[in-house]
C-alpha cells in the first residue's frame, strides 16, 4: 500500500501546485489480508460504490491533464481484486501515464499475473515486506504464509522484467526487524526501499507507533543506509527525513533550507494526492478530508484549486513549531499525522523531535513531560 506521500526527495523541478508527484487511487478495499497497520480496513468483498471501469478511465484521462507522464500508483485495500485491474493499467500506459501498482501478497498475484501487468505496460511493482523472516512478517499481515509468497512474487517481478519497490511500516512491532528486512530488500534486487512511518487510522490504531526519539534515530540510520545500498531510500508520512539528511550533510551544524536552496518537499495535498475507492479526493490516504469526487468534477481542478489543497500548500499556513521550523519549505511535517493526533491537519508533526530555535509555543503531546 502507497497511500501516502513520498517524503525523501524534494522535487525541485515539479510545480506542485500545477500537479502532484505522485497521484494514488485507491482501486478497493477488497482484500484477503487483515493487516494490521491497514489504512483501508480492508474487507474481503469490493464496496457496491467502487468506481466503476468507466468512471476510472475517466479518471485516468483526466489525470493526463496533470502533464506528461504523470505517476499514477494503484493502491487498495488489493488492486488485484479487480478484474479490471489489467485493462487499466493498459488504459493509463497508452495514454502515457505512468502506472505503478502496490499488489497484496495473496495467492492471486501469480506470475502469469505479474507477466500480464508487464505486459500492458507497468512501470513498477511495489510489494509490502514487515519483517525480516517468515513468522514476524506473517504475524503482522495476518496471514500465514504471506511472507513466502510476497517473496516469491517479488522474485517473479524481478524474473519479469519489473522494477521491484519494497515497502515497509515502521511501528514499534516493526522496528528491531529493519536491519533484517534491509538485507532482504537488497537480495531481492529493489530499486527503492519507502519506509512508511505508521500513522494511527484505520486498524492501525491497534499498533504503537514509536516516540520521536527512536524515529529519529531510525531515520539517521536509513541515512546511513542510503549511502551505500544497492537501492535508494524514501520515507513515507516522515518528511522530516529531509531535515536529518540536510543535518547530517552539514556535519551536524544546522543550516536554515534556504542555504542549500528553497525546495518544496512533498507532502499531503502538496505533489500527492490520493482518490478514495469511491472517488473521494483527499490530500493522503491518512489525512481523510474530502476536497470533492472525482465523479463530480475530476482530479485536476480540485487538487489546483479547492481551499484545502491550497491551503495545504502554504507552508506559511502551518502552527505550532512547524509554523517556526526553518525547514518547512523542505519537510512541512506529515500533515496526516498532525490530524490525527489532533483533528487538524495544520498543527504540528507529533512525530518530529526538531525544536526550532527561540520556540517556545506549544509542543506537540509526544514532547511533553
Ligand atoms: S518541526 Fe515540523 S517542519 Fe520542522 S523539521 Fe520537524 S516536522 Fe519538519
Amino acid at each position: 500500500m502507497t497511500a501516502s506521500p513520498d517524503s525523501q526527495s524534494a522535487v525541485p523541478s515539479l510545480d506542485t501546485a500545477r500537479r502532484p508527484f505522485v497521484l494514488v487511487w485507491e482501486m478497493t478495499q477488497a482484500c484477503d489480508l487483515a493487516c494490521k497497520h491497514c489504512r483501508a480496513e480492508a474487507q474481503p468483498r469490493r464496496h457496491p460504490d467502487e468506481l466503476t471501469t468507466a468512471e476510472a478511465t475517466a479518471l485516468l484521462d483526466d489525470a493526463r491533464r496533470f502533464g506528461e507522464g504523470q505517476l499514477v500508483v494503484l493502491s487498495g485495500g488489493d488492486p488485484l481484486a479487480r478484474p479490471d485491474a489489467v485493462e487499466l493499467v493498459r488504459y493509463g500506459s497508452d495514454r502515457g501515464l505512468r502506472m505503478t501498482v502496490t499488489p497484496s501478497g495473496t495467492g492471486s498475484l501469480t506470475r502469469a499475473r505479474i507477466d500480464e501487468l508487464r505486459d500492458a505496460g507497468l512501470r513498477r511493482m511495489a510489494l509490502s515486506l514487515d519483517g525480516g523472516s517468515g513468522e514476524p512478517h506473517d504475524e503482522f499481515r495476518g496471514e500465514p504464509g504471506s511472507f513466502e509468497r510476497t517473496l516469491r512474487a517479488a522474485r517473479d517481478a524481478r524474473e519479469a522484467g519489473l522494477p521491484l519497490q519494497i515497502n515497509t511500516t515502521v511501528c514499534a512491532e516493526t522496528v528491531e526487524e529493519l536491519p533484517a528486512i534491509r538485507e532482504l530488500v537488497t537480495g531481492l534486487d529493489a530499486v527503492l526501499w519507502s519506509v512508511f512511518f505508521l500513522v494511527p487510522v484505520g486498524r492501525g490504531r491497534i499498533l504503537d507507533p514509536i516516540p520521536p526519539g527512536a524515529a529519529e534515530r531510525v531515520m539517521e540510520w536509513l541515512r546511513e543506509v542510503s549511502e551505500t545500498a544497492p537501492f535508494g531510500v524514501k520515507t513515507t508520512e516522515a518528511p522530516h527525513y529531509r531535515r536529518v539528511a540536510i543535518e547530517r550533510r552539514a556535519g551536524g551544524a544546522e543550516r536554515a533550507p534556504d542555504g542549500i536552496g528553497r525546495r518544496t518537499g512533498i507532502v499531503a495535498g502538496d505533489g500527492f494526492a490520493f482518490v478514495s475507492h469511491t472517488g473521494e479526493i483527499y490530500p493522503s490516504g491518512f489525512l481523510p478530508k474530502s476536497a470533492g469526487n472525482v465523479r463530480e468534477g475530476g482530479i485536476v481542478e480540485p487538487y489546483r484549486r479547492s481551499d484545502l489543497f491550497r491551503s495545504l500548500r502554504d507552508r506559511d499556513a502551518l502552527r505550532g513549531k512547524c509554523g517556526a521550523c526553518p525547514y518547512r519549505h523542505v519537510c512541512g511535517g506529515s500533515r496526516s499525522r498532525a490530524y490525527a493526533y489532533t483533528g487538524d491537519p495544520f498543527e504540528s508533526d507529533p512525530l518530529c523531535p526538531y525544536v526550532p530555535d527561540g520556540y517556545d509555543g506549544p509542543l506537540p503531546a509526544t514532547q511533553q513531560g
